[in-house]
């Protein structure tokens, strides 16, 4: 049986993270400096979400997707795919194939969707991994401002983009080396690494 808790396999919110600033990976998972986090906000968000997503999750979701069944807020691991974390849902489609669903509790928006897709693909990989079922596609449900459903194909071109974030953090976790700052120095002015980060 896995140890799922000592394989080295990261989370995808540590994927979001690296994308945000590769130095990210450096400081939690090389020094193991933990972010500021206001917990009592995130729960509080957290419950939020819940609600919403009662609401907004309605049939018309498992018609148009074809959705024949669900499980919700499954957790997955799988040190082949090199990942672990809790996936809202996982769909069985009419067609056969698997597909997670992620919800984000915000709008859609173009420049933050490729991190979004990211993210539910890895998602797909670890729904591959571990029910080994086809999945070909994923999807971002956005509830604030609408409910929209965004399709992620997992296409060849963003397998082999996760896979390479993947290596990228590993390489860093494994050398120790300080990797480049983020090009969008805009992520600096709020950061919480800012004063050590040189
Ligand atoms: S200060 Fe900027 S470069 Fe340094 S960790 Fe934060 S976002 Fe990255």
């Amino acid at each position: 049986m896995i140890d799922t808790e000592t394989s080295p396999m990261l989370t995808p919110s540590e994927v979001v993270e690296h994308i945000w600033c590769p130095r990210f990976t450096y400081f939690m998972n090389v020094l193991m400096i933990p972010q500021f986090e206001d917990r009592r906000y995130k729960v509080l968000k957290g419950r939020e979400i819940h609600k919403r997503r009662e609401k907004e999750n309605r049939d018309y979701l498992r018609k148009k997707l074809g959705v024949v069944n669900k499980e919700q807020a499954v957790y997955l691991a799988s040190p082949k795919v090199r990942v672990r974390g809790i996936v809202d849902e996982v769909l069985f489609l009419d067609d056969g194939t698997m597909a997670p669903l992620d919800f984000k509790y915000t709008e859609y928006q173009e420049r933050a969707f490729r991190t979004h897709a990211i993210q539910v693909t890895l998602y797909g990989l670890l729904i591959e991994e571990v029910y080994q079922a086809e999945v070909i596609r994923g999807y971002v449900a956005y509830i604030r401002g609408g409910s929209k459903v965004v399709e992620v194909p997992l296409s060849d071109e963003i397998r082999e983009a996760t896979g390479q974030i993947l290596d990228e953090m590993f390489s860093i976790i494994h050398t120790g080396k300080l990797p480049r700052k983020t090009a969008n120095r805009n992520h600096c002015i709020d950061c919480c690494y800012k004063n050590i980060c040189v």
